[in-house]
């Protein structure tokens, strides 16, 4: 088995997750990094952040693959003292390069939300946007059998990184799902295309107030469905690292070329805490921990 160059590996990368396939605001592809470069070992992130790029030359990687582009708005100034430029300076001087596979990476089958149906118990599903199609944003499909919207809650809090807002939950307790929408990360625009499905629940993230209220309004009117689940942006997206990492491994072996893949050990949902009105205040230190707010997403061993 060869070692990859990164020109071999974002061509993998890109038969895996077309560029074609990601929205037109989106910025997926290879931000920065030496065509010719040997790749050894690449680490897979949700967010290219400086904690995340310092972990990953860190590692040894020469490739930080991340869900989220770096640059998703452009740039004009990338000095090393702002924040965008850091990640870019600490990556390019350690070596590594840095590849975004985002809206491409949704659509496939495989993708985010794909990791998020098994998540949630499902392994058959077509994409929400384009059911007829084999590609397209969000997911849905059947649960094998009806559970109420609180056990689906609970299997999802079991499944899912633990993060500072944990789930909220739209909907009675007692309410009765079998058919689940999903969509990973912000999915907001998409309830006209979850009331189409019929589905009874919508699982995504960072669900406003005025469409999560606008939502729920239209569905009191119709029985009280669909009921919602709103995750952390990261942690529902962080589910697809693993795939994402074995899907790129396998194809990459196809092709007769070896790498090591790393998950990153990182948490960077960005919230740290919540105080609900029953929270006892704590004495516990509130001093921001080295690398900002990225904590260690999972304990040692695990
Ligand atoms: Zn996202």
């Amino acid at each position: 088995m060869k070692t990859p160059r990164l020109n071999d590996v974002v061509r993998a990368a890109h038969e895996l997750w077309p560029v074609s396939l990601a929205e037109g605001w989106d910025a997926s592809g290879l931000v920065s990094g030496r065509g010719d470069q040997l790749v050894r070992r690449i680490m897979f992130a949700v967010d290219a952040v400086q904690a995340t790029a310092r972990e990953a030359v860190g590692a040894e990687c020469q490739l930080l693959l991340t869900h989220h582009p770096l640059l998703l708005r452009g740039a004009q100034f990338l000095p090393a003292s702002s924040d965008k430029g850091a990640v870019l300076h600490t990556l390019i001087e350690g070596g590594c390069g840095l590849l975004a596979s985002h809206t491409n990476a949704d659509s496939m089958a495989g993708g985010v939300s794909d990791a998020l149906m098994t998540a949630c118990g499902i392994e058959t599903s077509v994409p929400l946007c384009d059911p007829d199609s084999e590609t397209g944003i969000g997911r849905v499909g059947d649960l094998p059998e009806e559970i109420t919207l609180e056990r689906l809650g609970q299997r999802l809090s079991s499944t899912l990184l633990p993060t500072a807002g944990g789930l909220r939950i739209a909907g009675p307790r007692d309410g009765v799902v079998r058919r689940v929408a999903v969509c990973g990360g912000a999915g907001d625009s998409l309830f006209a295309e979850v009331r189409s499905a019929e589905a009874d629940v919508y699982v995504t993230a960072d669900l406003r107030h005025h469409p999560a209220s606008e939502a729920r309004e239209r569905a009191l009117l119709a029985g009280g469905k669909p009921y919602l689940i709103d995750c952390s942006h990261f942690a529902s997206e962080e589910l697809w690292l693993a795939h994402g990492a074995r899907m790129l491994r396998s194809r990459l072996a196809a092709q007769g070329y070896e790498v090591e893949t790393l998950l990153s050990s990182l948490n960077t949902d960005p919230w740290d805490f919540t105080i609900h009105p029953d929270s006892a205040p704590s004495s516990a230190s509130t001093e921001p921990d080295a690398i900002g707010y990225a904590r260690e997403r999972r304990t040692a061993g695990q």
